[in-house]
């Protein structure tokens, strides 16, 4: 089972506006024949209205969408033959899972033998065999879920678009699923475009993610390029980078600041863009809880600490009041006075 590949889906400046709000505000993207996108952002940064603009569901305001220089925006649902698959999964109450299945195949009137086949392998792909004669309310969540990703890529699609297809579902079966559709993916390489508020999700599954902020692209990369080099201060925050302390740079070069934080000189910092006022982000599993007093190192109290198994989550307060999150597998409790050192190396600074 493949899809019909593509080379390349364009989408040029796409705007699409609901009275006031603009939705969409001129969004450039190209996705690769065979490609793994996830669409992420927070709630209504835009990322639905993105996949339902690809679908065909929502007519643009402005822009073009082009599948190997064709254009496809003025073109029905139907016509661009898409699959989808969204968070409510939208069986068939009365039909059972290989009906379910089959469903598009015989609405395209496809050849019995041809349909028995394609309905076996799909029910093979996502391990439904077992429950293939039951009925969608004889199911459990996960297993519903992978009718409905069965059901999309039966019909093997040019692309596939998947809407939080994991949110309705517990937080073990969400992984399971998450695995699933990763060995999906790998297997038929089918080119997918998944939106997710989830971080993790969308590292974990994405060739490539697009991070989305009130309509606008911030940052387009692999994983590993938006985890580790995040544009700015969104996008870090979206990638982690929970802390956010304020700063003033006091030195600078090309690539390495020393900035003033809570009195404390932290130096050897990562510069991004740099403004006097700045933030220094840091991500909580990277301050090293210490005893001693030495460089790079901040006062803090603790407030609140949460039992994690492995670690514990500790929110901590610096003298000068701001809030910090750090993840330790030191022992901490509240009202403890901490030193953290702070990794110059790993943090950066935005403006
Ligand atoms: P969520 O994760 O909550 O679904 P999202 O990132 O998918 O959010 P969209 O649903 O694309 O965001 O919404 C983007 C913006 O457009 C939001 O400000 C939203 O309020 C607005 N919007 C979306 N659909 C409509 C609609 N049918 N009518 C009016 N405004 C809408």
């Amino acid at each position: 089972m493949t899809g019909q590949r593509f080379a390349e889906l364009h989408l040029d400046h796409v705007r699409r506006a609901f009275g006031d709000t603009l939705a969409l505000k001129g969004m450039d993207l190209t996705i690769k024949g065979g490609e793994f996108v996830a669409l992420l952002g927070p709630s209504g940064c835009g990322k639905s209205t993105a996949l339902n603009c690809l679908a065909g569901l929502l007519p643009l305001t402005g822009g073009r969408i082009t599948l190997d220089s064709r254009r496809i925006d003025d073109l029905p649902p139907e016509k661009r033959g898409f699959g989808m698959v969204f968070q409510n999964y939208a069986l068939f109450p009365h039909m059972s899972v290989r009906r379910n299945i089959g469903f598009g195949l015989s609405m395209r009137k496809t050849p019995k033998a041809e349909l028995t086949r394609r309905v076996d392998e799909a029910v093979r792909l996502v391990q439904l065999e077992e429950h293939q004669h039951k009925f969608p309310a004889q199911l459990s969540g996960g297993q519903q879920q992978r009718v409905a990703i069965a059901r999309a890529i039966v019909l093997e699609p040019p692309l596939v678009l998947m809407d939080e297809p994991l949110s309705n579902l517990d937080a073990a079966l969400r992984l399971e699923m998450r695995t699933e559709i990763r060995r999906l993916h790998q297997s038929l390489g089918l080119t997918t475009v998944y939106v997710t508020h989830d971080q993790e999700e969308a590292l974990a599954l994405a060739d490539r993610l697009v991070v989305l902020r009130l309509g606008e692209v911030q940052q387009v990369g692999s994983p590993e390029e938006v985890y580790a080099h995040p544009v700015n201060r969104y996008v870090a925050g979206f990638m982690g980078y929970r802390n956010m302390i304020p700063v003033t740079v006091t030195a600078q070069d090309d690539e390495r600041a020393t900035v003033r934080a809570d009195g404390v000189e932290l130096v050897g910092v990562k510069r991004e863009e740099l403004a006097d006022h700045a933030v220094a982000a840091v991500r909580p599993e990277d301050f090293a809880v210490v005893t001693e007093a030495g460089e790079n190192t901040l006062d803090a109290t603790v407030e609140i600490v949460e039992y994690h198994g492995r670690e514990q989550a500790v929110e901590a307060r610096l003298r000068d009041g701001t809030q910090l999150h750090v993840r330790t597998n030191s022992r901490l409790a509240p009202g403890d006075a901490i030193r953290l050192k702070v990794p110059v190396e790993r943090v950066l600074v935005f403006s």
